[in-house]
């Protein structure tokens, strides 16, 4: 067996001016995504992405695409229309300025770990963008973090990205997502110091984003957020395919906890396609009870099922895990891949720690990690919870500057359990994955990368000389355009004109 599925993991990450707390935050994110962007220069700096629903991109003749400002030439100009501030890499990888927040979506792969690396390839280009901004004389500083909420009452997304097929009935995913949601925080939360969505109650609470969430099911991303948002853009066949759009994730810096969440989420998943769940574990007032898991590191706090059964977070993901592994059983017997069998073992073994005593999972689990430093310094210090310093701690975690990001510093330290060596995370900045369209994409830009206009997740846009009108190729399968389809088609195709031909001669 090969549980193998299409997924992707956005970040929009915070930003901040030292000093100047007025300081404009989608300027600041403009000028993130270009101080990475000018210097590829005829590359992916060139190459912007394609919005299909912008009129203005489109006439009659077909693609023609105005390209004015998608040249980030330079670094001072940050452009007034912040939505020129997305380009594509050269590892499949979308960055763009969202809700004032510098975004990086990864490419689409088709496991867990993947997820987790080319996740991490977006710490590194965002790394990289700081270093560049703060290095230009004629800007300032502009520090970036990998969390999600500012503390004054603003959240900014992590999303996780999962195909499905579309006839899954969708009654089915609320069902049975909705309380694996409401307790997966316990292993993939990041952590945050107060409550309250500005942050003003006192106490560490388990999850960053939990606090944000108002209502069960919604279309809205932004505000009275959903814990199952609808939101139904498959960037693939429609009528095949779903884009399961996942808002309710925290970001990770834990390599371990990430793995977690996309590879238990995705067999999750898996059992509701299959009709693998034999029995329903909802939770009464599923919102209250993300709530109030997220308000008690202690994991005591028990939970009403729809059955009158009482049972703590960590109890129902038991209830998740013994389904899966049942499932696995019946249907795999033996031979589940390396991949799965990864994620169910080190599933068990996190709970099972998790139950005897949480702060076991210091080394894996982000909220664990983030908790145990701030109560050493509590110790040190003799601080109580309402101390100011300890917020400021709490986003000092999520710098990305490995020199000033706790994290980063705990890391350096070997502190914390690795499933990626840094050159991977480093070569993944630059090289897409090999198993998803996301090849192409990437290897395009590499290639022919002066030539290519445009690109979204279901195409690739070329401008080549000579030629009037732009050429679309179409990446509408997910599954195609693999280093196994296209590599030869590339290295037989010198430029983008030849690639185009043999694609439109076939
Ligand atoms: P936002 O929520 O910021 O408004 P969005 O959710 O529409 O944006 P993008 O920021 O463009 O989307 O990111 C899409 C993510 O989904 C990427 O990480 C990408 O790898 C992944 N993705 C693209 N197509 C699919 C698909 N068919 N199935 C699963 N994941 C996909
Ligand atoms: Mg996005
Ligand atoms: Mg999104």
């Amino acid at each position: 067996m090969t549980a193998r599925r299409v997924m992707g993991i956005e970040t929009e990450y915070g930003v901040s001016a030292p000093g100047d707390p007025a300081a404009n935050a989608m300027m600041m994110s403009s000028q993130v995504v270009n101080a990475y962007a000018a210097p590829l220069g005829s590359r992916a700096g060139r190459a912007r992405w394609d919005y299909e629903d912008e009129a203005p991109l489109r006439d009659a003749r077909g693609w023609e695409i105005s390209r004015d400002g998608a040249h980030p030439s330079q670094l001072t100009d940050a452009p007034e229309d912040p939505g020129l501030a997305n380009v594509i890499l050269t590892n499949g990888a979308r960055l763009y300025v969202d809700h004032a927040h510098p975004e990086y979506s990864s490419p689409e792969v088709t496991n867990a770990r993947d997820a987790v690396l080319w996740d991490k390839a977006g710490e590194r280009v965002m790394l990289e963008a700081a270093r560049r901004i703060a290095t230009n004389p004629g800007l300032g500083t502009v520090n970036l973090y990998k969390n999600n909420t500012d503390n004054k009452g603003a959240s900014y997304g992590t999303h996780e990205n999962y195909l499905m097929r579309r006839e899954t009935p969708f009654a089915d995913v609320v069902r049975y997502l909705t309380p694996f949601f409401v307790t997966r925080q316990v292993i993939c939360g990041a952590g945050r110091v107060g409550t309250n969505q500005d942050g003003s109650g006192v106490g560490f609470q388990v999850s960053q984003r939990a606090d944000f969430f108002e209502v069960e099911v919604g279309l809205e991303t932004t505000l009275k957020r959903p814990i199952i948002n609808t939101r139904d853009e498959p960037h693939a066949s429609a009528d095949r395919y779903r884009r399961l759009h996942v808002i309710i994730g925290d970001a990770n810096l834990c390599e371990v906890a990430g793995f977690l969440k996309m590879g238990t989420t995705a067999l999750v998943l898996e059992l509701i396609e299959e009709g693998g769940f034999t029995t329903d574990l909802s939770v009464e007032q599923p919102v209250n009870a993300l709530h109030e898991v997220s308000h008690d590191p202690s994991l005591k706090h028990t939970l009403r099922l729809r059955d009158g059964r009482d049972v703590t977070a960590l109890q129902l993901q038991w209830m998740y895990l013994e389904q899966v592994n049942a499932f696995l059983a019946d249907r795999y017997g033996t031979d589940v891949d390396d991949g799965t069998a990864e994620v169910v073992r080190r599933w068990e073994s996190v709970l099972t720690r998790l139950e005897q005593d949480p702060m076991l999972l210091a080394r894996e689990i982000d909220w664990v990690a983030k908790l145990r430093l701030l109560e050493g310094f509590r110790d040190r210090e003799q601080l109580s919870w309402d101390a100011a310093r300890l917020q400021l701690i709490d986003l000092q975690w999520a710098d990305v500057r490995p020199e000033k990001g706790l994290y980063h510093r705990l890391e350096q330290r070997g502190q914390v359990e690795r499933l990626l060596t840094d050159e991977e995370i480093s070569a993944a900045v630059h090289e897409p994955p090999t198993d998803t369209r996301a090849y192409f994409r990437g290897r395009c830009l590499s290639r022919y990368g002066e030539h290519v206009a445009a690109a979204s997740w279901d195409s690739v846009i070329f401008d080549i000389p000579g030629r009037g009108a732009l050429q679309r190729v179409p990446t509408l399968d997910p599954w195609r355009g693999t280093k196994e389809h296209v590599e030869t088609l590339l290295n037989n195709s010198p430029t983008a004109a030849d690639l185009v031909d043999a694609i439109t001669a076939r």
